[in-house]
């Protein structure tokens, strides 16, 4: 899988993504990620990427030359799927994630100051993402979280698929409560049954601890999440 991203701050993606489980998976080789200074194609003779808006607002407005002459000579004949971070867009999801782990070619364009002249998103943009309900300054944060979301779903990323599988969102549920050694700490123990070894009541625990852990937390996603009759048995009795 390849990435491409479009930004003003080339380093600050380029550092991040060296890191961790992301910089880990890189180094293997499991996706590629190319950052591109849009900067690098204005035809200012000052370098400028950025003018005051039409509309008499405050600050200023990437202009729409440099993002697509660098979007047209990064992609040359490829066409990959191209996503604007934005807070606009649609609010990223687990699911979303797995979809656009699918897809092998990604083209992310990265927005500053109070956003990018309309008419190159209209242009190149299929998809808007968002990281959610507020505004930060500019979209190389929410890329990192995005190709972060997305790389970790990737083969050989992670030791094993349930790293993944078992956690909050990816079946709809948040995870139950984890715990480790010490098996007493500050007089609080384990629960027994995770030290007992049997492993189909260890399942139904996380299973119901799930649930459970859903109901306080965000009831609301129980709306959604794919619930047996045990499950719907087991909530109506809490
Ligand atoms: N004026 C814009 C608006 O109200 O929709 C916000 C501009 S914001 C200060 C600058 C850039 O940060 C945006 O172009 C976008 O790329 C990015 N950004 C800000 N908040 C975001 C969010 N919640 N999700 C994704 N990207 C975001």
């Amino acid at each position: 899988m390849r990435f491409d991203i479009a930004t003003l701050f080339p380093e600050f993606i380029e550092n991040s993504l060296n890191e961790s489980v992301i910089g880990r998976a890189r180094k293997k080789g499991l996706f590629e990620a190319y950052c591109h200074n849009i900067r690098d194609y204005t035809l200012d003779k000052h370098r400028r990427v950025d003018d005051t808006p039409y509309s008499e607002r405050q600050g200023m407005l990437m202009q729409a030359q440099p993002i697509y002459d660098c979007w047209k000579a990064v992609c040359g004949e490829r066409k990959p799927h191209v996503i604007y971070m934005s807070p606009q867009g649609k609010t990223l999801t687990q699911k979303r994630a797995l979809e656009l782990a699918r897809m092998s070619d990604i083209f992310i364009l990265c927005g500053h100051y109070e956003g990018v002249d309309q008419r190159v998103l209209d242009k190149i943009v299929d998809e808007e993402i968002s990281i959610g309900d507020y505004v930060v300054s500019g979209g190389e944060l929410p890329a990192l979280v995005l190709i972060d979301c997305v790389v970790r779903t990737l083969d050989g990323v992670l030791s094993q698929p349930d790293c993944y599988e078992d956690e909050s969102h990816f079946n709809g549920l948040l995870e139950y409560p984890q715990y480790t050694r010490p098996e007493v700490w500050e007089g609080e123990a384990v629960p027994p049954v995770l030290l007992s070894g049997h492993h189909a009541n260890i399942l139904k625990w996380r299973r119901e601890q799930s649930l459970l852990n859903t109901l306080k937390k965000r009831p609301e996603l129980l709306q959604n999440a794919e619930l047996t009759a045990k499950d719907l048995e087991f909530l109506h009795n809490t």
